[in-house]
């Protein structure tokens, strides 16, 4: 049976991943910050307690998996930070969001190098066209944007740096859970069927393809 763990599972397009890839068959693994509270989680997955700004715990949890295989890490947890960057407690936002966004993703990658290495796995961000800077056209979301757009930097580094694993960034659309809003276009359930096809064809390149979650290429 396939094991994928998913960072940040107990809402939102975490929680579709998990529900999917538990129908499918596959052990789900799921971070929530609150266990107690992630009762929809609990139905399909076994759920670790992790808080992406404890960068401690993030190493924890990898090394509790003790090598055993991982086929598939989804780092998902993602928060919009603060909207404007303007005092101290808005840049100390901004340094959490970095922290969540490109720096926990980025030790958990590393500490599941062993286990993902064991199973020919494949290592998935969930980022943002937000984080292209290419796309950028409108502005604003300072936090959020170079974020992602950190992790995409990183993820490729990665990806470079572990040649034999399968790495992938993916944008998935403007979706229905609570961080999209109730005017984004896209049901959850979309979104996460079309990254997961995405997922399935990914193969092991030197590189990081940015992705949207139809399998288009998203610009840097
Ligand atoms: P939700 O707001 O529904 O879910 C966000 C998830 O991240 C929750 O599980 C949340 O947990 C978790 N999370 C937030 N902060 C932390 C933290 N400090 N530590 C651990 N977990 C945390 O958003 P989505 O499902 O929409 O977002 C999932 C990913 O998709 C994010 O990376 C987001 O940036 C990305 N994305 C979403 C888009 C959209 O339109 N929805 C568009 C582009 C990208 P908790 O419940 O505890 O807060």
């Amino acid at each position: 049976m396939p094991t994928v763990l998913i960072a940040g599972a107990n809402r939102g397009i975490g929680l579709e991943f998990a529900r999917r890839y538990a129908a499918a068959g596959w052990e789900v693994i799921g971070t929530a910050r609150d266990p107690e509270a992630a009762g929809d989680l609990r139905a399909v997955a076994r759920v670790e307690r992790l808080d992406a700004s404890d960068l401690d715990r993030v190493a924890a949890l990898a090394s509790a998996r003790e090598g055993r295989p991982l086929d598939l890490l989804i780092a998902n947890a993602g928060t919009y930070g603060p909207r404007r960057i303007e005092t101290a407690e808005d840049g100390e936002g901004w340094l959490e969001t970095l922290s969540i966004m490109a720096v926990a993703p980025v030790l958990l990658a590393n500490a599941l190098l062993p286990n993902l290495r064991a199973a020919n796995g494949k290592a998935v961000a969930i980022t943002s066209r937000m984080g292209s800077i290419d796309d950028n056209n409108s502005g604003g979301f300072i936090a959020y944007r170079s974020a992602k757009a950190a992790l995409n930097a990183a993820w490729t580094s990665l990806a470079i740096d572990n040649a034999g694993l399968a790495f992938a960034l993916l944008h998935p659309g403007w979706v229905q859970t609570r961080m999209g809003g109730a005017q984004a276009p896209l049901p959850t359930e979309e979104s996460v069927a079309g990254m997961m096809r995405v997922i399935d064809g990914l193969k092991p390149v030197g590189r990081a393809p940015f992705l949207d979650y139809q399998g288009e290429t998203v610009p840097w």
